[in-house]
């Protein structure tokens, strides 16, 4: 529970982070970090498109530089990109400096005025910094199809059990979520669908 829905407390820590958009309404927001990589990003785009759905992606620099052709693919088929740090730096484990010059240097690549932090983590001074010039876009339900302790079943049900009015959710386009993800998207998509929420852009 702690994971998968960040409690008040840690959402305190961040004022003016985005977790949920919109709670009055039947809506929920698909988030996928870590990529573009040849092996998933592309397979997450045609699920998408068979949905009709648009999604945000949370992009490592050093992914975008290394292949470009996947990023730009993701903004023609509609849906948006966000700086997720070059090297997909831990906030805490390192300094400010290096933080922020990090974030910078995928900005190059990343045009995005959304920011996601690697693990959710940051110092307070880094959040304070990049709130100024960013939309810092947390999430509501984390499917955890990431964890290696996690099953193809128990991360669909994460989404099933942790998504209400407004979520913003994570999924991953990595290869350690691949087994995962490939099963609990698309049933995840088509459950959401049956029960009346509506797939909407960041921003929207
Ligand atoms: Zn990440």
């Amino acid at each position: 529970m702690l994971i998968e829905r960040p409690p008040f407390l840690y959402r305190a820590f961040f004022p003016g982070a985005h977790w949920r958009f919109h709670k009055e309404e039947k809506v929920v927001y698909l988030t996928f970090d870590d990529g573009p990589i040849p092996e998933m990003t592309p397979w997450v785009l045609d699920v998408l498109d068979q949905y009709h759905i648009r999604a945000t992606f949370f992009c490592v620099g050093d992914n975008v530089r290394k292949y470009p052709h996947i990023y730009r693919e993701i903004m023609e088929r509609g849906h948006l990109t966000g700086n997720h740090t070059f090297h997909h730096l831990q906030g805490l484990k390192v300094r400010s400096k290096t933080y922020l010059k990090d974030i910078q240097e995928a900005e190059e690549r990343i045009e995005s005025k959304l920011f996601r932090p690697p693990h959710g983590h940051m110092r307070l001074p880094q959040f304070f910094n990049l709130r100024k010039r960013y939309d810092v876009i947390m999430w509501d339900v984390v499917t955890r199809d990431y964890s290696c302790l996690m099953t193809p079943e128990q991360v669909f049900d994460n989404v099933k059990k942790y998504t209400r009015n407004g979520s913003v959710i994570v999924f991953h386009d990595s290869l350690k979520a691949e087994e995962k993800i490939k099963y609990a998207l698309p049933k995840s998509i088509e459950w959401l669908l049956e029960q009346g929420y509506q797939f909407r852009l960041i921003g929207e």
